[in-house]
């Protein structure tokens, strides 16, 4: 057998994809890259009632933006399908285990009714009440099993756990984990529908797709010592196991879709780049050596090393995210970063303004694309009101009376230019500034509030100029003057 890497991303198609789910597969791709191995999707759809139609599109577009190019799939065979497991059902892979396990008296059938079931002792796991099996059927002869199979009775296949001895298995963050049998419920493994469940499936795909490392949330860790009886049963080797810590939000709370950042999809609506959200998601309980935190997936690839993944709970910090896509943002080609930013400008200016320049003023200082119409929202339109205390400014040495000064002066210079070029406009207030022996500050800070009701613009004076032209700058000059003469 070839020891070549060969990781798994195994999403059950169930709804959007999350966060932690993103995270599992980004690691799966970058343990399978940084090795030169596999990086295998399969599709666990054999839970037929929490399945969502449209989910299994939704996985292949975001592994697609996420740019997580898989190398076997349900679309691109390997040798190793089907990679869905509705499908390996339908070739009896699972039942074919299942009585392996039974000959080897790791497994028997098990005929309990619903009411039998009910009057089981129940035991409270993890806030579920769940029934422990008491091992009933094990009892049943031969004969009586082979009878009730011939007569169509309804069984599912239950994993024999011996009352005695305990189970190890490994995890690469966790060490260690060893759980006493007689604590471990007999699983069901076949469901009396014939389905296999998740627990079951998952270990006989692993191993029979030659998966060599798993990477999953640490909501399966206390699963994973059956998962190893299992293993052992068989006399398989079990691939290695990494159990993620659990994402919280900023309260600590789990994250959730209430946090409105629960899932990849929710992000990129919200205007998040894919490249940043994959960058960032990848420092979700992983870290470098050098504390470094701008990487490319290229980067991540080579960097990436599962041992360094920490085990307490990685916090999703959204101003963080929000930080590490402006810098992903101000990186961006400019005509890229047009093309995207287009829609959102055109939700703030529907005037037939410059919106190539507009766009070039908002690259460096906006972190997601929804900042863009509240920050240019005044181009197209002053406010309706802003607060004249605005024109008083501590550094500029400025107050109302001097603005409405320096407004009042610049009025005609402004009126007299012909040409609304930010350089010429630039030369005729200096030379203003300059003859009065003024600061540039003093000059330019009352000009930029009457053309924005702004204390904070994307722009200069006059660049505001240059972009609204000449009729709207003095319009927006003379109603200032006006609202300070007051
Ligand atoms: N189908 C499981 C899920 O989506 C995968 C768990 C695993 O990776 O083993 O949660």
């Amino acid at each position: 057998m070839s020891t070549k890497i060969r990781t798994r991303y195994a999403p059950s198609p169930t709804g959007k994809m999350h966060v932690g789910n993103l995270r599992s597969a980004l690691y799966e791709f970058l343990i399978a890259r940084h090795e030169d191995g596999v990086f295998m999707l399969r599709i666990e759809d054999t839970d037929q009632e929490r399945f969502v139609e449209g989910a299994t599109e939704i996985i292949y577009r975001t592994l697609e933006q996420a740019g997580l190019v898989h190398d076997e799939g349900p679309d691109k065979d390997g040798g190793y399908g089907p990679y869905v497991q509705s499908e390996r059902m339908k070739t009896g892979i699972y039942m074919k285990y299942a009585k392996e396990l039974i000959d080897r008296g790791e497994a028997y059938y098990c005929f309990c009714d619903k009411e039998r079931l009910a009057s089981l002792k129940t035991e409270v796991v993890e806030g579920k009440e769940i029934s422990i099996y008491d091992k009933h059927c094990l009892g049943l002869s031969k004969e009586e099993v082979e009878a009730n199979l011939a007569a169509g009775k309804p069984y599912v296949i239950r994993q024999n756990i011996p009352n005695e001895g305990s189970t190890t298995f490994h995890d690469e963050l966790y060490g260690d984990i060893t759980v006493e049998n007689a604590d471990m419920d007999d699983m069901i493994l076949i469901k009396s529908d014939g389905y296999p469940t998740y627990n079951f499936a998952n270990v006989v795909d692993d191993h029979t797709m030659n998966v060599t490392h798993v990477v999953r949330g640490n909501e399966y860790l206390s699963s994973s010592p059956k998962y190893q009886r299992l293993y052992d049963a068989f006399g398989w080797e079990s691939p290695t196991y990494v159990h993620l810590p659990l994402i919280t939000d900023e309260n600590h709370k789990k994250l959730s879709k209430r946090s409105g950042h629960s899932s990849f999809e929710d992000l990129i609506e919200q205007g998040f780049l894919a490249e940043a959200v994959v960058n960032y998601i990848a420092l979700l309980g992983w870290s470098p050596e050098d504390n470094r935190e701008t990487f490319s997936l290229d980067e991540l690839i080579r960097e990436f090393d599962y041992h360094r993944i920490s085990k307490s709970p990685a916090v999703f910090d959204v101003g963080k995210l929000k930080w590490m896509n402006g810098e992903y943002v101000k990186a961006m080609d400019p005509d890229a970063f047009y093309e995207k930013a287009l829609p959102y400008i055109d939700q703030a200016i529907s005037k037939p303004l410059d919106k190539k320049a507009i766009a070039a003023m908002v690259q460096t200082r906006i972190e997601v694309f929804p900042d863009i119409p509240g920050m240019i929202d005044f181009f197209e339109e002053m406010p309706e009101e802003y607060d004249t205390e605005m024109y008083v400014h501590k550094k500029m040495k400025t107050d109302k009376a001097s603005s409405l000064k320096v407004l009042q002066d610049a009025l005609p210079l402004l009126e007299d230019a012909d040409d609304y070029s930010n350089d010429t406009l630039y030369g005729v207030l200096s030379s203003y500034v300059e003859k009065d022996g003024l600061k540039t500050g003093f000059v330019m800070w009352p000009l930029r509030c009457a053309l924005s009701g702004k204390a904070v613009t994307p722009a200069g004076a006059t660049q505001i100029m240059e972009i609204i032209g000449k009729d709207e700058t003095i319009k927006r000059i003379k109603e200032a003057i006006k609202l300070l003469s007051e």
